[in-house]
């Protein structure tokens, strides 16, 4: 009784789709005005200067790229190890 007819709505996938895609543009335009300020010229782990296209690129970034990664990393395994029988 049930044919193939679950595959007919793609204007509501497009219109989600460009919704999703303006508020995040949005989103990233806000942050990037209310974060300008938090960011520092050299990064916290290291001391080493951040460089100028990454405080551009990010300018509430608070590490140099190397140093912002191997914090992600850290986290990303800290917050993994509370899994039980994790997959590493
Ligand atoms: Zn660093």
């Amino acid at each position: 009784m049930q044919g193939q007819a679950s595959w007919n709505m793609p204007d509501d996938i497009d219109r989600i789709i460009e919704d999703e895609e303006r508020a995040y543009e949005i989103g990233v335009k806000v942050a990037r005005r209310s974060l300008a300020g938090y960011g520092r010229a050299h990064c916290e782990s290291c001391e080493q200067p951040i460089p100028p296209a990454r405080q551009k690129a990010a300018p509430w970034a608070t590490r140099c790229r190397d140093c912002q990664e191997a914090y992600e990393e850290r986290v990303r395994r800290n917050s993994g190890s509370t899994r039980l029988g994790g997959d590493e």
